[in-house]
């Protein structure tokens, strides 16, 4: 069974400005902005503008634009948390784990030996978020 878009999911109330979030990169096409709780420091989302639940729904020419700006953010990540590696991860429906049902893009700066925090797990400080999110922009140039 498939599940009509919800335009009241909090990413498309963070698209219209309703909410808040620290905004780290943004295009005609896409957003990127600091996960609430993130599983390492430098946790990002990157989001289509273009409404859709998850990679089942979405337009592919949608994907091709997103999945080249997950890739300069894991990029600029990486190298602004100094980290070893990074995680690209991305969730389908509740049974997969997705919890905001706007198609998204978790990019996670990763090092050895530090284990990932859980999943939606405990909200950071705004401020912090905010610093974060300065770090990447930086690494983006
Ligand atoms: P999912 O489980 O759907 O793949 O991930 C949703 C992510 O969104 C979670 O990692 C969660 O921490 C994050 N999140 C939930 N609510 C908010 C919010 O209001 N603002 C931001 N920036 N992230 C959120």
């Amino acid at each position: 069974m498939t599940s009509a878009y919800d335009t009241n999911n909090i990413f498309a109330k963070i698209l219209r400005g309703e909410i808040p979030c620290a905004k780290v990169y943004e295009d005609d096409d896409t957003l990127a902005f600091m996960d609430v709780m993130p599983q390492a420091p430098g946790h990002l989302l990157v989001i289509p503008k273009a409404a859709s639940r998850n990679i089942l729904d979405a337009d592919p020419a949608v994907l091709a634009k997103t999945i080249a700006v997950v890739q300069k953010l894991a990029i600029a990540a990486k190298h602004a948390f100094d980290a070893e590696g990074v995680n690209v991860a991305q969730f389908n429906e509740a049974a997969a784990g997705q919890t905001v049902f706007h198609l998204h893009f978790h990019v996670i700066p990763r090092n050895e030996h530090e284990p990932m925090k859980p999943h939606s797990g405990t909200m950071a400080d705004g401020d912090v978020l905010r610093a974060h999110a300065e770090k990447i922009k930086a690494a983006l140039g």
